[in-house]
């Protein structure tokens, strides 16, 4: 994971995208089957421009 901003050089702040009941990234193979696998996505913030970088899914052993 990158340090600084790819826009601005601004410091990073680590996250997740989520909402009331959870955003997951799912894998199209497995959409719709009843053991679909899907991961949480983490990413991070620009604390100076707000830029969103780094996007990665959190549980990488879930997609396997
Ligand atoms: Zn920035």
């Amino acid at each position: 994971m990158s340090e600084k901003c790819e826009k601005c050089g601004g410091g990073l702040a680590e996250g997740s995208i989520t909402s009331m009941y959870g955003v997951f990234f799912y894998l199209n193979e497995t959409m719709g089957k009843l053991k679909s696998k899907r991961s949480a996505i983490v990413c991070s913030c620009c604390k100076k421009c707000g830029h969103l970088q780094d996007f990665k899914v959190k549980e990488l052993e879930k997609l396997q």
